[in-house]
């Protein structure tokens, strides 16, 4: 009897066990969490008749709707319907849901309208005048909310930069802030054939408040009459959506495993008109060098002189479940391979070097053998530390 009882007291354990494992795994989907900036009285930019906090909207539900189509994918969204939610609040429903990516959707204005393209801003320090201004733009929504100078406790949104010294110790979702960053604006070049204006760093109040890899895309300008209409339209917003639904993808597989669905992204028609575009800002720290250095592959590393003692920059290709072997013929003729294992993960890496200058170069060679979505990884001792850290060094 005696024996009985226990038995039933573990096949008890033993169900309750399974039905813990059962609902860990149906929660432990990957979460994004899409933000639709803007909403209800704060409309955004507008121009041509075109209305930013519209577009943005329609923009996060078809991009929502294809990750959902993952069913490993849990969306959340911040606002799916016109309605006003504070910055604080937007960044605090993805630290609630303990979200994977926080994606804030946006438009860009200018006064001049001839500027067109997108881009893609990571949360940190801006040298470039037009990126704060871009962030001081939409940081000036929490004037809007109720009660904002206590809630923001000190914050002016008249300078942006006073986010920054809290911000430094959020380092550590920089790597996989600028990765996701860099694949978008790879993505929208690219695949969709669009204007690229980079990947930037500013100091956007929603990304700050957010603890997870976040970034904030500017989808293009509406106050360009072309990109307006573009972005305006059904057309343009489905392609904006699959490019930018791939990007995450991609980051999901690389990083979190599983398989990429098939996205079939429409490139546009016309042509990219190369630098026609007035220069509206200067250059940033983590700028997408992508395209700058497509144009110089000749130099080649010289590996005889990497010191094991100082930061060591090299270029992570593609990430395995299986091991890979470290030859060229595996890497379309790339030599010098190495690997680390991550959770689970071969991470094969090209190049090495003590030279960040060198390693965008090794960069860029890496992209024109195919490794599209190669960027750089730095090391210090050993130890992997973020790209950031690693500049400060
Ligand atoms: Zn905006």
């Amino acid at each position: 009897m005696k024996i009985a009882l226990k038995f039933k007291h573990s096949v008890l354990v033993l169900s309750l066990f399974f039905v813990a494992t059962l609902s860990a795994q149906t929660n432990s989907k990957f979460k994004v969490v899409l933000d639709a900036g803007h909403g209800a009285h704060d409309i955004g930019a507008t121009y041509h008749g075109f209305v930013e906090k519209n577009i943005n909207l329609a923009i996060v539900l078809k991009l929502g709707k294809i990750l959902e189509a993952d069913p490993s994918v849990q969306v959340i969204y911040t606002r799916n319907d016109d309605t006003f939610v504070d910055l604080v609040e937007r960044a605090n429903i993805a630290n609630r849901a303990d979200a994977n990516f926080f994606v804030s959707i946006h438009c860009n204005a200018n006064k001049n309208t001839e500027p067109y393209g997108s881009e893609t801003f990571v949360m940190g320090l801006s040298k470039s005048a037009s990126s704060l201004a871009i962030a001081k733009k939409e940081n000036a929504v929490i004037t809007l909310e109720d009660n904002y100078k206590s809630k923001y406790a000190g914050y002016d949104p008249n300078s942006p930069e006073s986010l920054i010294s809290a911000t430094l110790a959020q380092e550590e979702y920089l790597d996989q802030s600028i990765e996701l960053a860099s694949r978008i604006q790879d993505g929208l070049e690219n695949k969709l054939n669009r204007k690229s204006r980079g990947v930037a760093q500013a100091p956007f109040m929603v990304l700050h408040k957010a603890f997870m890899p976040r970034v904030l895309i500017e989808t293009g300008f509406i106050s360009n009459k072309d990109e307006g209409a573009y972005l305006n339209s059904e057309e343009g917003q489905q392609n904006m959506a699959k490019t930018i639904a791939d990007a995450i993808f991609r980051m999901k597989v690389e990083h979190f495993g599983g398989t990429m669905p098939v996205i079939d992204i429409k490139k546009y028609e016309k042509p990219i008109v190369k630098d026609s575009t007035p220069k509206i800002k200067e250059q940033t720290q983590v700028k997408d060098t992508s395209k700058e250095i497509k144009k110089t592959i000749e130099l080649k590393p010289d590996a005889k002189t990497v010191d094991p003692n100082k930061v060591i920059f090299k270029v992570q290709l593609k990430a395995s479940k299986t091991k890979i072997e470290s030859k060229p013929e595996s890497f379309n003729g790339l030599d010098k391979i190495s690997f680390v294992l991550e959770k689970e993960y071969y991470k094969y890496m090209f190049g090495e070097t003590n030279d960040y200058e060198v390693s965008k170069k090794q960069l860029a060679e890496a992209r024109t053998k195919g490794f599209d979505s190669a960027f750089i990884v730095t090391f210090k001792n050993g130890i992997k530390i973020s790209l950031n850290e690693a500049l400060k060094k």
